[in-house]
């Protein structure tokens, strides 16, 4: 059984003319998976419509903001209700400020809060921030963590880089590149070493809250030790929660582990699917920007109407109920998965991370990004296929996380999980 696909087929090839690779963004293309994306119309809840009027659940939630499902009443009727008292000011409005209060609210070390238009945003004005606060130049980050597209931070970042095996990207400088050293993610001795020769030269580390972008993986007690270092050295720790935040749990990955960052960036649920990001932390460090401080950092759309109000509307309604939710369908989902794969013997690993989750395609334990890369990608391609034309979208990348969200009751769920023992037949067949 395959969907029929001609429109989205024909206008893929027609995007291509106009747009380069006929995508806005490199994972979309379906590189790494092959085959023709399908073109989404309408989506409702857990569910997606594409141009051939095919129906899918859809597990990737626009990677990540659509926590409440895609257009969600409240959301929606806040968005409109914003736009019709004007798209955007360039000025101030009430509405920054409730936002900015309500993730201060919740997230303990924040205590205030700058919103961007992007986490890619969020990541390059931390860094700038974290320099410009401590008057060090370097960087630390971890292989197969993903900060966006900052030109310092592509280094081995995982997401779209990983499943593309770039080195890193071309177009980044020597001299950018050089001001940034990466090293295995989890590992205490290389982050030791690295502070010992460089530490009076590092304004920061970095890293994800829980890595989501090479698939999941759990920190255990790695940002404790992080927070630990970053003192004794009088480095700054960034924790990049634009995947996490409002997802992990109610307080993000920071009411998982309770480790405070010095910094702390936002995007993706804190601006309900619209193109928003954040970085905040603390007041100290935050009151160096400009217009108070030296770091200048700006935006003409920054903190806009329409995406305050769709975050706020996204962030009053994100309770413990929703996390219950969240938590329950993953759980079954991963009880699935595993059997479905089992009963194949497809090799597979589950990872956790709060209520994160994803499946390597591969004999586990997977806690950083080499183990991540020794993925059977095939399998992985055929498993994809398989789901697909079952009617259900997941990400079409073996190196993401699975996003559930408040709309995943059990009749979708049990959509899904109908759907696995086809696809893990499919995962096993490439062998
Ligand atoms: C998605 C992501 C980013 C980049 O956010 P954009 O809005 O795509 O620029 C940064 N960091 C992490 C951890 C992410 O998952």
């Amino acid at each position: 059984m395959s969907f029929e696909m001609t429109t989205s087929s024909t206008l893929f090839e027609r995007a291509k003319a106009s747009i380069p690779g006929g995508v806005n963004s490199p994972v979309r293309a379906f590189g790494s998976v092959g085959g023709t994306p399908p073109y989404l119309v309408r989506g409702k809840g857990a569910l997606l419509w594409d141009a051939d009027g095919n129906e899918y659940v859809d597990m990737v939630g626009s990677w990540g903001p659509m926590i409440l499902g895609h257009a969600d009443d409240q959301v929606v009727q806040a968005v409109q209700e914003a736009a019709a008292k004007s798209l955007s000011f360039g000025a101030p409005h009430e509405g920054e400020i409730e936002l900015a209060e309500t993730v201060i609210e919740r997230i303990a070390p924040v205590e205030q809060i700058r919103m961007v238009n992007s986490g890619t945003e969020a990541t390059m004005s931390a860094l700038r921030l974290a320099r410009g606060f401590t008057g060090r130049d370097m960087i630390i980050k971890f292989a197969g963590c993903y900060h966006g597209h900052v030109d310092s931070l592509l280094a081995e970042a995982g997401s779209g880089v990983a499943t593309f095996a770039l080195p890193g990207s071309a177009g980044v400088t020597d001299a950018t590149a050089h001001d940034t050293l990466v090293l295995p993610y989890g590992d205490q001795e290389a982050l030791e070493a690295a502070f010992a020769e460089h530490g009076e030269r590092i304004a920061a580390i970095i890293t994800e809250a829980a890595p989501c972008n090479m698939g999941v993986i759990s920190p255990g007690n790695f940002n404790e030790f992080l927070r630990r270092t970053a003192d004794q050295h009088g480095s700054l720790l960034i924790i990049d929660e634009v995947l996490t935040g409002f997802r992990a749990s109610r307080e993000g990955f920071y009411g998982v582990d309770g480790v405070a960052a010095d910094l702390v960036t936002f995007g993706k649920v804190i601006g309900g699917g619209m193109p928003v990001g954040a970085f905040g932390g603390r007041a100290d460090i935050m009151q160096r920007l400009s217009p108070l401080g030296p770091v200048y950092q700006a935006g003409t759309l920054s903190g806009n109407p329409l995406a305050t109000a769709a975050g706020l509307a996204t962030l009053r309604q994100l309770e413990e109920p929703v996390y219950e939710q969240i938590t329950t369908a993953g759980d079954a989902l991963k009880r699935e998965l595993t059997s479905a794969l089992s009963a194949e013997g497809v090799p597979h690993t589950v990872n956790t991370a709060g209520t994160l989750f994803s499946v390597f395609f591969t004999d586990g334990p997977v806690g950083d990004y080499e183990a991540a890369k020794a993925q059977n990608t095939e399998a992985f391609a055929a498993f994809f296929h398989a789901m697909l034309d079952q009617g259900v979208y997941m990400p079409p990348s073996a190196f993401e996380a699975y996003f559930v969200s408040r709309a995943h009751d059990d009749a979708i769920i049990d959509r899904v999980v109908s759907a696995l023992p086809a696809a893990a037949r499919a995962a096993a067949q490439v062998g």
